[in-house]
């Protein structure tokens, strides 16, 4: 199944009105990659961005359940559409620690964005502690039970494997393991939603970086990354597309 390859940047909460400039040299530097490029901005500069990207797609890094209503600070998967995004992530290890969203929560947001039309980028990923415990594999096997609605397909869906212990901290796991997450998910979500599941795309995230993304995009089942601290600046992450390019 030829699966385009995706890098996926999720800014955070970091990104003032002038890191715009940080997409203009991405574009300069990479004007047709050869990979589909996503960057996932703070709320407030989706609409910007999205503005200003000729070959970037824009995302949203949260969206509630709801598509309208009486919830201050939130954002709906609607508004972020209107805004030009293109895509949300939803269940980062961040929201589910910083904020208790459980999977059924993360299952709510991910059926939020299709119904807004917006691809939904649900994120997994076991803890240092359920790793040395030998539980990785079962608890994102459960996580993906709990957090991939129905009606998943590769168009509307992409999965993020995400160890949490990876997160920011320069710890990657050896590319045999991620090669056993990536193929333990793609037969997980085979049989829960069959075929289609060949079709959807699996991001490794966790401390990608230019120097280590050729090899990781090389890994079985590994359609791309999801990238924090290497996306902000145009010089680091375009060196993962480029990866992503030639993979
Ligand atoms: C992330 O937060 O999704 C992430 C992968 O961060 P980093 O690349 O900085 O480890």
């Amino acid at each position: 199944m030829g699966r385009r390859k995706l890098a996926a940047g999720n800014w955070k909460m970091n990104g003032v009105k002038a890191a715009l400039g940080e997409i203009t040299a991405l574009e300069a530097a990479h004007p047709a990659p050869d990979c589909d490029v996503l960057i996932c901005p703070p709320a407030t500069l989706v609409a910007a961005m999205a503005d200003a990207a000729k070959v970037i797609s824009v995302g949203g890094q949260d969206c509630h359940a709801a598509a309208s209503g009486a919830h201050t600070g939130d954002i709906a998967a609607e508004l972020l559409a209107d805004a030009g995004a293109s895509a949300v992530i939803v269940g980062h290890s961040e929201r589910r620690a910083d904020h208790g969203e459980t999977d059924a929560d993360v299952n709510a947001k991910a059926q939020a964005a299709w119904r807004a039309g917006l691809i939904a980028i649900i994120c997994v990923g076991e803890t240092e502690a359920q790793r040395d415990a030998g539980q990785a594999l079962a608890v994102v096997g459960g996580q993906m039970a709990g957090s991939i609605p129905q009606g998943a397909t590769g168009a509307n869906t992409v999965i993020a494997y995400e160890p949490v212990w990876a997160i920011g901290t320069g710890k990657v796991p050896t590319l045999a393991d991620i090669a056993q997450m990536h193929d333990h998910m793609r037969a997980v979500l085979g049989a829960s939603h069959g075929a289609e599941a060949d079709a959807v795309r699996f991001l490794y995230g966790g401390s990608v970086k230019p120097g280590n993304a050729a090899e990781i995009f090389a890994v079985s089942n590994v359609d791309g990354a999801l990238v924090g601290g290497a996306s902000l600046k145009a010089a680091d992450f375009g060196g993962i597309v480029a990866a992503a390019s030639e993979g």
